[in-house]
């Protein structure tokens, strides 16, 4: 017990970078049984289709209407009850276990999304934003697995939209590139996610092939304060707007917020306000009653 004891205590100081120590805590024991449990329970959770997917609707901040959905994933645990992605995505990421997970979130998105196409207004295509983990898009088989879910569903290329996270982009990896461009030549879009948190050069923006960026949350949580308060978002639809780039603004939950984001010209936008991430059978719903009654401004300045 010594020795295994001894030998955790090493592994986990080892985990936390050169040079460190750790002491032995009953508490490490336990925590790594439950990973260890937790991983096993991830490994079947495909098979016993534990996985589900949320939606949450991307809204035209002009009119209300729903011009895509984000697809995010829950794992309903046979005991531990539904867990939210932050939970078991890094281990899933670990573990190598994100490929098959990856692969069936894009293969069930896509299936979702076709079927909803009907439900549009004179056919306007409804954009699914799916996200991608930076261990996705080091695997080889990303391209292969997004390739055919799009021809198996017969999704339309343009309506789908990958997002990766911006410290992705930040290890600046040639393989990263080489995924992006293979699947910019599939006829996808690519979106920044949580864009402004990074704090990494800008340069990228221009070396990978980048059509649109999501407004981190922390500075929309600033627009409806004041002029100063939400100068990052008003710089970042700025930079959108020079680069030709799509703006969303994620997480959106005030009124103010909304109005805030009308006035800096930003188009899109999703967030509580709307819609937390909502079941399929609610999509329907709300493809069918737009926001417009949320959007609306009687005494709204004109916009120019
Ligand atoms: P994300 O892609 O930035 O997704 C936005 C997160 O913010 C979601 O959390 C969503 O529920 C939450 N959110 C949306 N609007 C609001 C709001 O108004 N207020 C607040 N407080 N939160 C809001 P969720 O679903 O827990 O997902 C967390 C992260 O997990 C996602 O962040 C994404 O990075 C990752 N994720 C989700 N699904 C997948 C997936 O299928 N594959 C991979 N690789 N990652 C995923
Ligand atoms: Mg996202
Ligand atoms: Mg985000």
């Amino acid at each position: 017990d010594l020795l295994r004891n001894a030998d955790m205590a090493m592994y986990i100081a080892k985990q936390s970078g050169k040079g460190q120590y750790r002491r032995y805590e009953a508490r490490m024991h336990t925590e790594a049984m439950e990973r260890l449990e937790l991983e096993a329970d991830l490994r079947h959770a495909i098979d016993r289709e534990e996985f589900t997917l949320r939606y949450q609707p991307i809204v035209l901040l002009h009119t209300g209407e729903i011009a895509g959905v984000e697809a995010l994933v829950r794992w309903k645990h046979p005991t531990r009850g539904m867990m939210p992605p932050l939970q078991f995505i890094p281990l899933a990421e670990e573990t190598g276990l994100i490929v098959p997970l990856g692969r069936w979130v894009v293969r069930e998105a896509c299936r979702q999304a076709v079927n909803w196409q009907h439900l549009r207004p004179e056919g306007q295509p409804l954009t699914l934003t799916i996200n991608i983990s930076g261990h996705q898009l080091q695997g080889e088989h990303v391209v292969e697995d997004v390739r055919r879910a799009l021809s198996d569903s017969g999704l339309d290329p343009r309506q789908l939209v990958l997002e990766i996270t911006e410290s992705v982009l930040m290890q600046q990896s040639e393989i990263i590139l080489e995924r992006l461009h293979a699947l910019k030549a599939l006829g996808v879009r690519l979106a920044i996610d949580d864009f402004g948190t990074g704090y990494s050069s800008l340069g990228y923006l221009q070396r990978f092939p980048i059509d649109i960026l999501k407004i981190d949350k922390s500075f929309v949580d600033d627009v409806g304060r004041g002029d100063t308060e939400s100068a990052l978002a008003r710089a970042v639809i700025a930079l959108g707007e020079t680069l030709q780039l799509q703006t969303i603004a994620e997480g959106i939950e005030l009124k103010a917020q909304l109005n805030g984001l009308q006035d800096l010209g930003c188009e899109l936008g999703q967030g509580f306000f709307f819609d937390k991430p909502i079941e399929p059978a609610d999509i329907e719903l709300a493809l069918r009653n737009a926001y417009a009654p949320l959007v609306g401004r009687p005494n709204a300045r004109a916009q120019g």
